[in-house]
């Protein structure tokens, strides 16, 4: 048993050995992979379950009956029954496979928005969104005739909840916000958010991307109504996405997609519907990226014996520390309850020219808009630069990527 072990702490060297893209030169340097809010490495474990699904079991599956398909179908149910436990979501029926958190939300927004907006009716969604959770309620709003919302961004990157307050209304339809802003960092109050919407009579969708890698997701404990997560955000394949939504809401949603699976009978007459999740999955799903999603969340459920969320916030605490000493950089998204995610801007630097600079260190962060342009705007700025820590990151990259940044701040005066 190592010290770490031993003490309860992560273990980040036996962590990052399970990582095979970390172990890399860039441009001469090793790796430092901070770039983690848009996706994160695979550990080997996922890689292995890809290539021993296509090497021994490839197969349609929920058709056959031969042996490949029932294995198959076996493993792919078996990663429902584990995203199912991830989210303590009370049934496996309430977890549908998508792409991702953006095919998630067009799928609310399709199906139940289809059915359900009025003219007049209000969304109200939060300042801090991805455009994936901006643009599908804009399309679905333009063609029922409803009306969006925003939920002010304070100066330190948190909500404005007594303006939310005052924008819920009878009207309010649906609130949708993500539960950690992936420009910012911001954990959003999901609890008094979801309370404050049902108070109100509306219904609530949470943007899980960027907080099921970070945070402990209980999905009966928060009462959203429908929760999203991306695999790719996880530790798992690119391809992969869950959308959860309660049982009730489910039955009474039309299907997103037509096609096979969705369907109990077929007839040129017309076609009677299979039962959730079944009815959100038409077509030949993902199956080999869903099944190697579960190594994901095996890897995860492993690690939370571990308190590597504090590990996660040590160095985002460290990083904010380091770099305060730099004048010229300045901090964006400074509120208390943060994920290790973290925006800034450098006095007289470019956020492209500071990204290409790093890189040349073999430094990968992200530069950019972040796919959140109405923040952008509301920070008065064209983007940022942004360094987002995962569990296999070390406080040693933390401080390579200081110095990357005071070496910039040292060549473009
Ligand atoms: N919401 C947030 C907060 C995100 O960070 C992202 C990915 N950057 C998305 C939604 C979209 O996720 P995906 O591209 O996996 O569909």
């Amino acid at each position: 048993m190592t010290e770490a072990v031993a003490q309860n702490r992560l273990d980040v060297a036996a962590v990052r050995a399970q990582f095979p893209a970390l172990h890399q030169l860039v441009n001469g340097r090793p790796l430092v992979y901070l770039d983690n809010a848009a996706t994160t490495q695979k550990p080997a474990s996922v890689l292995r379950a890809l290539t021993a699904y296509y090497e021994q079991d490839n197969a349609n599956i929920h058709r056959g009956i031969h042996t490949l398909a029932e294995r198959a179908t076996r493993s792919f149910e078996a990663t429902r029954l584990t995203v199912r436990d991830f989210l303590n979501a009370p049934s496996e029926t309430e977890i549908i496979f998508t792409r991702g958190v953006t095919e998630s939300i067009n799928l609310v927004a399709s199906s139940w928005g289809r059915s359900q907006l009025q003219p007049g009716d209000e969304i109200l969604i939060s300042g801090l969104e991805h455009h994936s959770n901006i643009v599908p309620w804009q399309l679905i709003a333009s063609e029922k005739g409803a009306v969006i919302k925003v939920i002010p961004v304070l100066n330190d990157g948190s909500l404005d909840m007594a303006s939310y307050e005052t924008l819920l209304s009878p009207r309010t339809r649906m609130v949708a916000f993500n539960h950690a802003s992936n420009a910012l960092g911001t954990i959003n109050p999901a609890k008094a958010l979801i309370d404050l919407a049902h108070r109100a009579g509306a219904l609530v969708l949470v943007d899980g991307a960027q907080a099921a890698s970070h945070l402990k997701v209980d999905v009966q404990d928060l009462g959203c109504d429908f929760y999203c997560i991306s695999s790719h955000k996880l530790y798992g394949p690119t391809g992969v996405g869950v959308l959860f939504g309660k049982r009730h809401l489910l039955d009474q949603m039309p299907p997103y997609q037509g096609g096979g699976e969705m369907i109990r009978e077929v007839s040129f007459n017309g076609t009677t519907f299979n039962d959730p999740p079944y009815k959100f999955e038409a077509g030949t799903p993902n199956i080999a990226d869903v099944v190697a999603f579960k190594e994901a969340l095996d890897f995860l459920k492993n690690l939370s014996d571990f308190n590597f969320r504090s590990h996660e916030q040590n160095l985002l605490d460290t990083f904010c520390r380091e770099v305060s000493a730099n004048k010229r950089v300045r901090l964006v998204g400074t509120s208390a309850d943060k994920v290790s995610v973290q925006s800034f801007v450098i006095d007289r630097v470019h956020h492209f020219d500071a990204g290409q600079m790093l890189d040349a260190r073999g430094i990968a962060v992200r530069t950019g808009h972040h796919c959140a342009q109405p923040l952008m705007d509301r920070f008065e700025l064209e983007g940022t630069i942004r360094a987002s820590f995962a569990v296999y990151n070390t406080v040693e990259e933390v401080h390579e990527l200081v110095q990357g940044i005071n070496w910039i701040t040292k060549f473009v005066p």
